[in-house]
């Protein structure tokens, strides 16, 4: 089954895919160019990225070369910390276009809660409803942030995007996204890479006879939230998102919940 069929509409009734190619830490031009290209031939059809990232030019030279049309692709970025405010955020989703050259994006996120996030997303709902982003929302906004933004919001977020895996797996907080109808993205699916080393995901991984990469992504997408690995490497990109044909029984979700405890990244109350 090919990536694309496996969808979740955000709540304006766009689709959006269930697993994503992360970008963070690739770099730009050749290295990125290849990564997402490579992405794409797979069958991905969701690229996230962001300005911090520096390598929008790349991830734009790879969407606009390939075979797959502009709008069969879900490109995502996210307005950096510093770039946040009313019209300093137009001004940066107008860069990211330039970089991305695409004339829209799919989905334009705040990267991170800060005090001045009342203005940037005001500027977030005008880019939406200007029809220059098919989506907006959040990212690392914990129930706290959300419930202060749904306060002033005219346009509820439609995703939030957060760090989720195995050893934080957000239950309220995705609980909470729920009810308030807030699709949940997550970020560090395979937490960074740390969770290769964990003795449970080898035992699965030998019961499934899956890679613990499968076995993971599986996971986020039996909860039934979208998740975005990342990769560099052709066979990884390619066999991350061939989770479509098994199934992790009841029982074993249950023993990956023991996996739980603290984030890997930062806080995002103590992000400056
Ligand atoms: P990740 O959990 O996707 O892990 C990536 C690591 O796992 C890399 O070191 C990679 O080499 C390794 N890996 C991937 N597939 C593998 C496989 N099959 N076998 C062995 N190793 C494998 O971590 P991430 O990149 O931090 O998160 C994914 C994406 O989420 C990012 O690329 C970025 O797009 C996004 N992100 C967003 C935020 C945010 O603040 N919004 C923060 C971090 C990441």
């Amino acid at each position: 089954m090919s990536n694309l069929e496996e969808s979740i509409e955000l709540r304006n009734g766009i689709p959006i895919p269930r697993i994503g190619f992360g970008t963070y830490l690739i770099e730009d031009e050749e290295p990125v160019i290849h990564a997402v290209s490579t992405a794409i031939n797979a069958g991905y059809r969701l690229i996230d990225t962001a300005s911090i990232y520096g390598n929008e030019k790349g991830v734009g030279s790879a969407v606009e070369e390939s075979d797959i049309p502009r709008e069969e692709i879900f490109l995502t970025s996210k307005v950096w910390n510093t770039e946040q405010g009313y019209e300093n955020t137009l001004g940066a989703f107008k860069a990211s276009l330039k970089r991305l050259k695409t004339d829209y994006l799919d989905l334009y996120l705040i990267h991170w809660p800060k005090p001045v996030s009342d203005e940037t997303w005001k500027a977030l709902e005008k880019l939406y409803k200007a029809g220059n982003v098919k989506a907006i929302g959040v990212s690392n906004f914990m129930i706290h942030h959300l419930e202060t933004l749904l306060e002033s919001c005219e346009i509820t977020p439609m995703v939030d995007q957060v760090e989720l895996h195995p050893q934080f797996p957000q239950e309220e907080l995705r609980s909470f996204c729920k009810e308030h109808e807030i699709v949940v993205e997550a970020w560090g699916p395979l937490m960074q890479g740390k969770i290769f080393d964990k003795e449970l995901m080898k035992e699965l991984s030998m019961k499934y006879n899956k890679t613990i990469a499968q076995i993971t992504l599986r996971w986020h997408y039996q909860l039934g939230h979208v998740a975005i690995p990342k990769s560099s490497i052709p066979e990884r990109i390619k066999a991350n998102i061939d989770i479509f044909d098994f199934e992790i029984s009841d029982e074993d979700i249950k023993r990956i919940e023991t996996l739980k405890g603290d984030r890997i990244g930062a806080h995002p109350d103590k992000i400056n």
